[in-house]
């Protein structure tokens, strides 16, 4: 056993009240800049609908993610020797336009304009060529699900088309980051091996001196979250706002939300069993089980064994993003199908009810709730509807509970769940009322420790993975060694 600490997120789509607040937050922090004017390292979809890029979920398209071959792990899109024939014509390479073409507008004109028979209007220009365009696209172009009645029947996750009818469509918002994978497509499609998963806490960054422009990592990743810098033809992606998170505090989309629906905290994982993990049958089941009991004294012992120091393990046993996901199992991965093993997981929306009253349980509800199941299953468990009906069925024991606390109005239904009174409140803190520092619980970087980790922990346990088509060296162990004597030396 190796174990490894990763800074993860939970959000709660429950909670998500489509502001967009994140991404202005995070468009002024990270990408506000010549260059990056169309990436979004942080959006937030309209559900159901074809998103930012255009169908990203599509990896017969798109080619991103890792697929099962023999029993063995390969990426979509192609191994080494697809790479090497490749290298200079990317036939899978996402285009702009499926983003969308940056755009400003020439507000100058209305004020500058002279006097006219018509009133002057503010005409939108291309950021990039500074051309007069026509809008038909953009990275919020599905919002409340304007024009879902087209885009919406290319969503994939949607089986049922009859749902877009008027009477019984549905939505729900989805902000999306990088997932900052424990088996990151991204990082093996890299031919310069640019992208590194931190040792100390498993934040997926790109190196922009080591980047050389190939842009495989575009296409690598399933969820579209790499982008190309126009200006400085360098690959960006989100950081995970690495500089605050080093210093014990939140993400800036966290930091600003709302809604407070994103929880952070650390998850311990054994780095050894990630490779096994990402090929099994059930991706988001094994992935549950990939993650270790902090409470565990035998998890414990290994854990300092491999320099985790006791602030980061005692925030691992406070962490949120355990209790949601492995304690109550009411967040989820998002497409574990795609076999990243993605870091930042969610918590399913719970629609109205309808036919409450004709029902003899609350429970059975479930079964009828406007957003479909199975939609809920296609994004969150690889289509498998028991666990994200277990989810829904807690919240609505939990809110029939409270409600019964409150008011004396409502159903115990929380024995039927399994849940006892004293979780179901912990539940209610967590969910509803959480303060700032139940919600993030961040321990400080240790820089001095960042590289015993190396020492002790080897690589990212992606020994699978082939060498760089660059450097020629055979494992990511050996890239990270390189990339850990030029830190040592201060390179
Ligand atoms: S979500 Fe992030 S870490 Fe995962 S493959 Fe994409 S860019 Fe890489
Ligand atoms: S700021 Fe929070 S509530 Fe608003 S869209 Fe973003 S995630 Fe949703």
């Amino acid at each position: 056993m190796k174990i490894r600490a990763q800074m993860a997120m939970v959000m709660s789509m429950d909670k998500c009240i489509g502001c967009h607040t994140c991404s202005v937050t995070c468009k002024n922090t990270w990408t506000n800049r010549p260059g990056a004017e169309y990436m979004w390292w942080n959006n937030v979809e309209t559900k159901p609908g074809i998103g930012y890029p255009k169908e990203w979920e599509n990896q017969e398209t798109h080619k991103g993610g890792w697929i099962l071959k023999n029993n063995k792990l390969e990426l979509k899109a192609g191994g080494r020797l697809t790479k090497l024939l490749q290298i200079f014509y990317n036939p899978d390479l996402t285009p702009i336009d499926e983003f969308y073409e940056p755009w400003t507008y020439n507000y100058e004109n209305l004020i500058n304009r002279k006097l006219g028979k018509y009133q002057p209007v503010a005409t939108p220009h291309s950021q990039l060529t500074g051309e007069r365009i026509e809008l038909k696209w953009g990275p919020n172009w599905e919002d409340d699900l304007a024009g879902v009645h087209i885009t919406g029947k290319r969503d994939p996750n949607l089986e049922e088309a009859i749902k877009l009818a008027y009477e019984q469509v549905f939505m729900f918002y989805l902000p999306r980051i990088c997932e900052h994978c424990l088996n990151p497509s991204c990082l093996a499609s890299c031919p310069s091996g640019a992208i590194y998963k931190r040792e100390e806490d498993g934040i997926v960054l790109v190196d922009q001196d080591m980047c050389r422009s190939w842009r495989f990592c575009m296409t690598g990743c399933p969820y579209k979250k790499v982008y190309f810098n126009w200006k400085t033809h360098k690959a960006e992606k989100c950081t995970f706002c690495y500089p605050r998170i080093e210093v014990g505090l939140p993400t800036i989309c966290s930091e600003t939300c709302v809604g407070r629906i994103r929880y952070i905290g650390i998850i311990l994982y054994d780095a050894n069993q990630v490779a096994k993990t990402a090929s099994t049958e059930d991706p988001y089941q094994d992935h549950l089980s990939l993650f270790l009991n902090p409470h565990d004294p035998k998890v414990i012992e290994q854990a300092r064994h491999d320099g985790i120091t006791q602030d980061w393990l005692e925030a691992a046993q406070r962490s949120p993003v355990y209790k949601l996901a492995v304690d109550y199992q009411l967040a989820f991965p998002l497409h574990p199908e795609y076999r990243t093993l993605p870091m930042v997981w969610y918590i399913p929306p719970l629609s109205p009810m309808i036919n409450a009253v004709s029902q003899e349980n609350l429970l059975d509800t479930v079964e009828e709730m406007r957003i479909p199941l199975k939609y809920l299953a296609n994004l969150l468990t690889g289509g498998k509807t028991e666990p994200v009906k277990q989810a829904l069925k807690k919240m609505i024991a939990l809110r029939s509970y409270m409600q019964k606390q409150y008011y004396d109005q409502g159903e115990d239904l929380l024995e039927s769940l399994g849940l006892k009174p004293e979780e179901a409140k912990d539940l209610y803190n967590l969910l509803a009322i959480a303060k700032y520092s139940d919600r993030y619980v961040i321990p400080t970087n240790h820089r001095e420790h960042s590289v015993d980790l190396h020492a002790a922990q080897g690589t990212v346990g992606l020994e699978f993975q082939e060498a760089c088509l660059t450097c020629g060296l055979e494992t990511y162990e050996e890239q990270n060694l390189i990339r850990k004597t030029e830190v040592q030396h201060g390179r």
